[in-house]
């Protein structure tokens, strides 16, 4: 592996909370990975809405789709500025573990259930993840990652909650930066939904041709396309659009970033968190993501099948925390593991780790 000086090196990790022997195959941060493919929050994800319905249609994005997107992207980008491959791959699959069903929808109406009892964010939910609720090594709970997975998967946290997390949450109250890993699957993350929600949009026939051609960048390669291969249908025009515009938006990226690495001349990963944010687009990038942000937010995200599914998510979480608030009984005895957490965050960490499906037939069982 050519790592650069600024990137991660699992040879000089901060390290595990418990100590444990070196693998003799793996490097820590490939461990890191392996141990969250293997849980069964990551196998979880795969029935979570990610943006459309989970069980509406098999070709849509869950979020385990979502997350493995997300990885393929991230490597790519760590791998052309000499950062750590590994890192970036386990940060991208650990990253959306903390989810809860139904989307954002199931998410606002868990923050709303909890609102008393400290609020639900799903980045520390995913942190709360691998630190505690999967729970199946004799030695130690959770999953016992490096510190920079678990700075990684923690992308953002209010400064209350911060307060409580040591050193992980230094960097929230001094507004310094994580590695350049961390910050290259915050894009990442971001650059795998536009695309695969647009994709999605148009499959599911809530976006058109006319819709998207509203997106400069889009219609730049369609027209190109159309003259490329005039005997292609609609659709493969769409989609080789699509993935060129994700091309395109990957590529600035890589330059832009490498440009403001070597701007700074930085030679360790101290460097790096005490650096401004050095992963970002060109000025002439922003704005083409501006426009497409605001474009799904108008077509896709407040879509009315899409806020529709809101409106239905949203009641079966309340029924479900108000149903577990009346009878604490009925939470199962591996989540209260965490006795000094009140019963509320207990039974939020049950509520968000289950599927859609799973959530939908409890709720219709009271
Ligand atoms: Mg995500």
């Amino acid at each position: 592996m050519n790592l650069a000086p600024y990137a991660a090196n699992h040879l000089s990790s901060i390290g595990r909370q418990y100590v444990e022997p070196a693998s003799q195959l793996r490097n820590e941060f490939q461990r890191d990975r392996d141990r969250i493919i293997h849980s069964t929050f990551f196998r979880r994800l795969q029935y979570k809405t990610q943006v459309f319905v989970s069980h509406e249609g098999d070709m849509f994005r869950n979020r385990l789709t979502h997350s493995l997107e997300v990885s393929q992207v991230s490597r790519g980008i760590a791998r052309t500025l000499g950062c750590h491959e590994d890192l970036a791959e386990a940060i991208a699959l650990g990253h959306d573990l903390g989810h809860t069903p139904f989307g954002h929808a199931g998410q606002d109406a868990l923050n709303d259930c909890m609102k008393n009892f400290g609020g639900f964010e799903h980045n520390l939910q995913s942190l709360r993840v691998v630190d505690l609720l999967e729970s199946k090594y004799p030695s130690f709970r959770g999953l016992n990652l490096t510190y920079e997975t678990r700075e990684g998967i923690l992308k953002h946290c209010s400064n209350k909650n911060a307060r409580q997390l040591g050193r992980l949450g230094q960097r929230f109250l001094q507004k310094s930066q994580p590695s350049l890993e961390a910050q290259i699957v915050n894009f990442a993350d971001e650059i795998a939904y536009y695309h695969h929600d647009i994709d999605d949009g148009y499959r599911s026939e809530i976006l058109s041709l006319k819709m998207l051609r509203e997106i400069n960048l889009f219609n730049k390669f369609y027209e190109e396309n159309k003259k490329k291969y005039p005997k292609s249908s609609e659709e493969k025009i769409v989609y080789e659009s699509v993935r060129n515009m994700m091309h395109c938006i990957i590529n600035d990226l890589c330059k832009n970033s490498l440009h403001e690495i070597q701007k700074n001349q930085l030679a360790s990963i101290e460097e790096v968190r005490l650096a401004p944010a050095l992963i970002g687009y060109s000025k002439n990038m922003q704005k083409e993501i501006a426009i497409i942000k605001k474009f799904s937010k108008i077509n896709i995200y407040n879509h009315r099948k899409i806020l529709n599914m809101s409106n239905n998510a949203k009641p079966i979480i309340f029924k479900l925390f108000e149903f577990f608030q009346n009878d604490f009984n009925k939470v199962p005895l591996e989540f209260k593991q965490n006795c000094n957490e009140s019963s509320e965050r207990i039974i939020a960490d049950y509520i968000a780790g289950m599927t859609d499906r799973f959530a939908i037939s409890l709720a219709e069982s009271f």
